[in-house]
């Protein structure tokens, strides 16, 4: 593959910023609920909020939508995050709660997308855990039973059978969710929530969150908000503050690039007739999808930890693009010429146990942080519970089931810089060994 001319974008590679950012919070004010993060949570819990009647106010330190929220790959999952397989066995009983929880959220951003007729380029093709050699294949067949055991809606199937390239040898399809174009879905929520009564500041950091005679004190620079209640919906930025409850998740920079359109000839030739996304079964996985402007969008396989806050703006590191190239390759021989035209990407928070959560600190602060890779659906879907529940009290059943009792969290396993290498690196060699395997059957030189 060709990576001489990649734009390094500080944003995302689907949409440039908007045109009309709102100005920052001059002053101070007063209201019910304040929440801080305009990301999709954050943005979802605001609309829910004004469009039930409720007094609210969103706070975004740059514009809605700077966040993972527009950077993502697009694929609105229908099964939950993490590995199912690891999942399963230490949260065996969560597990048909998670499941329903992932297939509501994907519904949940189609109805968004038809409620507020959202231009984003939706497909409603599911995605499909993809298998690269023959233990990944067993490995999707272990997950798919475990999820059809949980309620599930997934299939099994030859690269033919589910319409994904030949290069890999087959998978399941998650048969809810799809494909979209997430920095256009996300400026549709943005837009939705700034012509709703929802008062909305952009470019309006909050550097201290304290409290005061019962009321929630939200300083930024310019001006004081108080709050009977806030929502902290700022991901992977969260660790910020001294109120966030420690260890509640790691920063961690993951990055997606996105080649030169490419002749709908060779792209047909490839056999990904159903267009649904794909996802490898790397312990660190490779993502790759179609997109209508006729190139591919594809990511991840390599995660660097934040160690200091605040998270720094980052371009992609132009060795992993390289990688990421050359993984492209082995995947698509017949596109190996193709050129990457740009290159993006953006923070995420892991939680230790890959699930997503929320909770409560004290009573008037709820956090709900780190959908982990899975947010696009997720977050949105949570937001809009954490909305109800503050309004009605009550937690609706899929609230309930990532709820934490107490704001207490054990250090995150293996995200540190040398665990992340480590899971790398096996990857790698798992790579090098199937690689060697195809080419003794082929009777050809080893090559990764
Ligand atoms: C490269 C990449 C690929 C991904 N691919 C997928 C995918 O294909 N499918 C999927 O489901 N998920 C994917 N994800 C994950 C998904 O994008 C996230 O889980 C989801 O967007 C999280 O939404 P959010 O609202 O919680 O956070 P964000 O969108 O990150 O929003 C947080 C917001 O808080 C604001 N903020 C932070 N600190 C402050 C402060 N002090 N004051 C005010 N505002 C503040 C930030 O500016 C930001 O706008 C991917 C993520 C990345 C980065």
């Amino acid at each position: 593959m060709r990576t001489d001319n990649v734009e390094y974008c500080t944003f995302s590679g689907w949409v440039d910023p908007p045109a009309d950012i709102l100005p920052a919070l001059a002053g101070d004010l007063t209201c019910d609920v304040a929440v801080i993060g305009g990301g999709l949570g954050g943005m979802s819990t605001a609309l829910r909020l004004a469009e039930r009647g409720q007094d609210v106010v969103l706070l975004e330190a740059e514009f809605c939508g700077h966040g993972a929220s527009s950077r993502n790959a697009g694929q609105v999952a229908g099964a939950p995050g993490g590995d199912l397989q690891l999942l399963n066995l230490f949260y065996r009983k969560k597990m048909p709660g998670m499941v329903r929880l992932a297939e509501r959220a994907a519904h949940y951003v189609e109805d968004l997308i038809k409620t507020h007729g959202i231009d984003c380029d939706y497909e409603q093709n599911g995605n499909v855990f993809a298998a690269v050699s023959r233990g990944q294949l067993g490995r999707v067949r272990r997950v798919a039973k475990i999820l059809h055991r949980a309620g599930g809606h997934v299939e099994l199937g030859t690269s033919e059978e589910l319409g994904i390239p030949r290069g890999f040898l087959g998978g399941m399809r998650e048969v809810v969710g799809g494909i979209m174009n997430p920095g256009k879905f996300t400026s549709g929520v943005r837009r939705a929530l700034l012509d709703s009564s929802a008062r909305v500041f952009e470019q309006t950091k909050v550097t201290d969150v304290t409290r005061d005679r019962g009321q929630v004190v939200l300083t930024t620079a310019q001006g004081v908000v108080r709050a009977i209640k806030v929502v902290l919906a700022t991901n992977a930025y969260a660790g910020e503050w001294d109120i966030t409850p420690p260890r509640l998740s790691a920063p961690i920079w993951v990055i997606e690039v996105e080649t030169e359109p490419i002749d709908p000839a060779r792209l047909a030739a490839l056999g990904w007739t159903r267009r649904s996304g794909l996802v490898t079964q790397h312990n660190i996985m490779e993502n790759y999808r179609l997109t209508p402007r006729n190139t591919i969008v594809f990511g991840v396989r390599r995660l660097e930890r934040g160690t200091t806050y605040p998270l720094p703006p980052k371009k992609p590191d132009p060795a992993l693009v390289e990688e990421l190239a050359e993984a492209f390759a082995r995947r698509f021989p017949a596109l190996s010429d193709v050129a990457i035209d740009r290159a993006w990407g953006g923070w995420i928070a892991i939680t230790s146990s890959w699930l997503p959560l929320a909770g409560q600190i004290d009573d008037n602060i709820i956090y709900s942080i780190a959908c982990n890779g899975h947010g696009l659906a997720q977050a949105p879907y949570v937001g809009s519970l954490i909305a109800d529940l503050l309004i009605d009290g009550e937690r609706h059943e899929d609230l309930a089931g990532l709820w934490m009792k107490k704001p207490k969290f054990p250090r995150p396993m293996m995200m540190g810089r040398l665990g992340l290498r480590t899971i790398w690196a096996v990857d790698r060699f798992n790579d090098f060994v199937n690689g060697s395997r195809r080419n003794a059957r082929r009777g050809s030189t080893p090559t990764t």
